[in-house]
């Protein structure tokens, strides 16, 4: 396995940049998560990484090489599209020897290794079967095993999930990150679902418009989002924004919005001014009577053990996590307090948070 290296990693279509400057290293071992919204540039980012794609500028390293300008078959990187399209004329040997096949090896030696990976899989005892007979989670590891059996130096998968179910979802979620966690494979993984990119990253970036807004670990980026479009596009639901104009000093431990004094964690920065927004998370908002923060309830949304109050301010809306059987009658004018060490100051104009 090798470590994956970007470096000022650029490609314009004429004039549109499509993938800008981007700069990050995936370490030996490390399953790194590319998330954002469609056409920010995350399958463009990965299809120069396979060698599929030329960029404009910039540098790709394997394990140290520079392979920025090496075919993509002489890359030894697995591309894993679709992970389930399997050949159905095929049965489960032919399936997962396939790609061995395609590159020449020696039929005994791919006999061996088809073996091997079937085995490691638990699918050994289905290698004579057609795979049009086969159960579910079966076709999934024998789809695995033809991704594996390579033994490439990394793994770069695009929405490999994408068209499953949300049941089957979870379930292949579960199977790639216990089969990432045997075999440690350097992996980039390209999708749109931050609840799939949260519960299987190492590292995760949050890619915008061609920019990477964030990189780091799900819980870096959950609790101290770099951006706002970060905030926004993590949590379900969002971070909540209010927002306000006015400043803040440097050192200060509070801001003023309309008579309601909250606490913050101090700017280390210059004073940021002007058009301010604090972010909290629904989960760090609660009820408060004595609170001069007020809204009006606008309607409650109940999930079991806890429901998310959506609150209306003159701020802008706020979204709580409370118990569920704390009483929200719609209508109803309430006070918030927000949990002071988990607030985010942003700067409303440029997005950035102001730390
Ligand atoms: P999706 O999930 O929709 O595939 P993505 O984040 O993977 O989104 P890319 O496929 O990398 O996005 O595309 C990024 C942008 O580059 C898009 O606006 C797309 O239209 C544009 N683009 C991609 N390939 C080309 C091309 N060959 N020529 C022109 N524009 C392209």
């Amino acid at each position: 396995m090798a470590e994956i290296r970007v470096e000022k990693l650029h490609k314009a279509f004429g004039e549109f940049v499509a993938v800008r400057e981007s700069d990050f290293t995936v370490a030996d071992g490390e399953f790194f998560v590319m998330l954002g919204p469609s056409g920010c540039g995350k399958t463009t980012t990965l299809r120069m990484i396979a060698g599929l794609e030329l960029p404009t500028s910039g540098r790709i390293l394997l394990g140290g090489e520079d392979v920025t300008f090496n075919r993509a078959a002489a890359r030894d990187i697995a591309f894993v599209f679709q992970l389930f399209a399997l050949y159905p004329h095929m049965n489960v040997r032919q399936n997962i020897g396939f790609p061995l096949k395609c590159e020449g090896m020696p039929r005994a030696e791919i006999r061996a290794r088809v073996e091997e990976t079937a085995r490691f899989l638990r699918i050994d005892h289905l290698l004579s079967q057609p795979t049009s007979r086969l159960a579910g989670g079966d076709r999934q590891r024998v789809a695995l095993g033809r991704a594996i059996v390579r033994r490439p130096k990394a793994f770069l998968m695009d929405e490999p999930l994408g068209t499953l179910d949300t049941e089957f979802r979870d379930l292949m979620v579960r199977e790639l990150r216990e089969l990432h966690m045997r075999i440690a494979a350097t992996t980039v993984y390209v999708t749109h679902d931050q609840l799939e990119a949260m519960s299987m990253a190492d590292k995760i970036a949050v890619m915008n418009r061609g920019d990477i807004e964030q990189f780091g670990t799900p819980q870096e980026i959950y609790d101290r989002p770099a951006t706002m479009f970060v905030a926004d596009f993590i949590g379900s639901p969002p971070m909540n924004f209010l927002a306000f104009r006015g400043s803040v000093e440097p050192g200060a431990a509070s801001v003023g919005i309309n008579g309601a004094i909250v606490d913050i964690p101090a700017p280390r920065e210059a004073r940021p001014e002007g058009d301010l927004a604090l972010g909290v998370r629904p989960e760090h908002v609660r009820f408060d009577d004595g609170s001069k923060l007020r809204g009006t309830v606008f309607g409650t949304e109940y999930l079991g053990t806890t429901q998310i109050v959506t609150v209306t301010t003159a701020h802008g809306t706020v979204k709580a996590r409370l118990p569920a059987d704390i009483r929200a009658e719609a209508g109803e004018t309430v006070g918030l307090s927000l949990r002071s060490e988990r607030l985010t100051l942003f700067d409303g104009g440029s997005g950035r948070a102001i730390r």
